[in-house]
């Protein structure tokens, strides 16, 4: 069956560029000798009536996905009971190759605030059932809130007995703050190898998204609650900066390969349709509210910022530790992290934020890290530490509005940390205006104890370190008080690993800064 542009468009759902591209044949009722639904489902986005629900069809997931150049009907339902009795939306979205057969529809017209299970069919074959969960009405003040925050999940250095560990928690919402693939291969003893070597091209970053999506406990995570989701470097290129890749390709040539592995991106996350428009830019940061209790503002900090300074001409652009002496070019005030058009977005957002809890979703360490000794100062360029005078900027505007209860999320530098920040982090008597919470990686290779001790000796403001686990952090929200749990792999060669709490700290509201519970 030939289907034409207009039929696309009254199941359109999603709205997306794919539609604007000339009518794909669309296979009516097609037939699959294996299982299309390898990647699982996912949902994500949540707002107070609606959620965006994922899958991919991709019956060869390691090898382009295995679907035929056409479009296939996809049937979406979502309900408010687990055995599907209570249907509370359902509909059909074509699936096409443009978008490798990833399905983004937005389910509206939900009630606040509560559990809903949907699955997808296509031909005869069915997905799982995922659960997932709506917002919780805009005013609605007595909400909690549960929340993971993962980061840097390395599939070759653990298994990810952290998303087994996190499936079985009753969250509300998974925040994952980057490096939700590697690009490149690195470190020793492996406990399975990435499929396919370095990826350039579109069939290449799709691949390499469907491998990392084809682990069973990733699946699991995705499939109990709605996630959002951020990106840092390791979805496109190591340590790139805007439009500069780590070994200064040419700015075309890297633009190509972002624009790929944003697509890829975009095809394997549980992103509202509208977020692909085609081109080579994707809008991702916003701002992700949970009632009165909390506001969110999501941040992209590769697409826009400003190029490393000092870089080592050995490894091209990417980032570097300085000596902060031999580098004052780091303190320029115009280097932005956000890029100037997302910090006055930012500004405005914090600015117009009735939330009891203000968090500022970011992708890595915020607060000053000194890896140097007792005579110098060195620190890392890819991180805030690069961008000082920015980080100075937003840490003073938060002060300045006397922002409610300010909490800092990331992750990107492989372990946990517990920090208070300070507009000036070398005068002990600049107040503190927010807390930092700093999750460990889900797999990759962390810091030494050594490196660890020593960061904490050279920073007072770091309270808490720790890079000897892989693992999350579980963060429980009330009005009076917020509760990070740093929760610590045993063993991330074993995917049946024990998973346990390594420390508690708590933030008090009104009183910024974090404190050991
Ligand atoms: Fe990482
Ligand atoms: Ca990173």
């Amino acid at each position: 069956m030939n289907t034409t542009r207009r039929k696309f468009l009254l199941h359109g759902t999603a709205l997306s560029a794919a539609l604007l591209l000339p009518a794909t044949r669309v296979i009516a009722q097609p037939r699959f000798t294996q299982n299309p639904f390898t990647l699982g489902v996912a949902s994500g986005y949540p707002q107070p009536d609606s959620v965006v629900l994922w899958t991919r069809l991709a019956p060869d997931p390691l090898n382009g996905g295995g679907m035929p150049e056409a479009g296939v009907p996809v049937r979406w339902e979502i309900a408010a009971d687990e055995g599907f009795r209570k249907l509370a939306g359902s509909g059909e979205f074509i699936a096409g190759p443009q978008l490798a057969h990833a399905v983004h529809v937005q389910a509206r017209g939900l009630a606040p605030g509560r559990p809903y299970w949907y699955r997808f069919r296509a031909g005869e074959a069915q997905s799982p059932v995922g659960r997932t969960r709506t917002a919780p009405a805009a005013d609605d003040a007595q909400t909690r809130l549960r929340l993971a925050v993962a980061s840097c999940q390395h599939y070759e250095h653990g298994f990810f007995a952290a998303y087994r560990d996190m499936a079985e928690q009753e969250l509300d919402l998974v925040l994952h703050v980057g490096d939700y693939i590697y690009e490149s291969s690195w470190g020793k003893g492996r406990v399975r190898d990435h499929s396919g070597s370095e990826p350039y091209t579109l069939a290449d970053y799709r691949n390499r998204y469907a491998q990392y999506r084809t682990d069973a406990h990733l699946q699991a995570a995705h499939a109990t609650c709605p996630w959002l989701v951020l990106w840092d470097d390791h979805e496109v290129d190591n340590d790139y900066a805007r439009d500069r890749s780590q070994d200064l390709d040419p700015v075309e040539a890297f633009l190509a390969r972002r624009t790929a592995a944003y697509q890829a991106y975009f095809e394997h996350m549980p992103l509202p349709p509208q977020t692909w428009a085609g081109g080579n830019s994707m809008r991702i940061y916003g701002t992700h509210a949970h009632g009165a209790l909390a506001r969110l503002q999501l941040l992209d900090m590769r697409q826009y910022r400003d190029y490393h300074v000092c870089p080592r001409p050995s490894r091209g652009a990417g980032g570097n530790q300085v000596n902060v002496l031999e580098c004052p070019e780091r303190v320029q005030p115009q280097r932005s992290m956000l890029g100037a058009a997302q910090e006055q977005w930012l500004d405005g957002a914090l600015a117009a934020s009735p939330a009891r809890w203000n968090v500022i979703a970011q992708t890595t360490l915020m607060a000053q890290s000194d890896r140097g000794n007792a005579e110098n100062r060195i620190v890392y360029t890819d991180g805030w530490d690069g961008y000082p005078v920015a980080r100075e900027r937003l840490l003073q505007s938060i002060a300045a509005r006397k922002l409610a209860n300010p909490v800092v999320l990331g992750g990107d530098v492989h372990f946990a940390a517990a920090c208070d920040l300070r507009v000036n982090f070398d005068d002990a008597k600049s107040p503190v205006v927010a807390s930092e919470f700093v999750s460990t990686s889900i797999s990759s290779y962390g810091p030494s104890r050594a490196r660890n001790e020593a960061l904490l000796a050279k920073n007072p403001h770091i309270h808490f370190a720790n890079g000897m686990r892989r693992g999350y952090t579980r963060h429980e929200v009330g009005a009076k008080r917020w509760e990070a749990t740093f929760r610590g792999v045993q063993d991330p060669a074993d995917a049946q690993s024990r998973v346990y709490s390594l420390a508690q700290y708590v933030v008090e509201d009104g009183r910024p800064g974090v404190v050991k519970s």
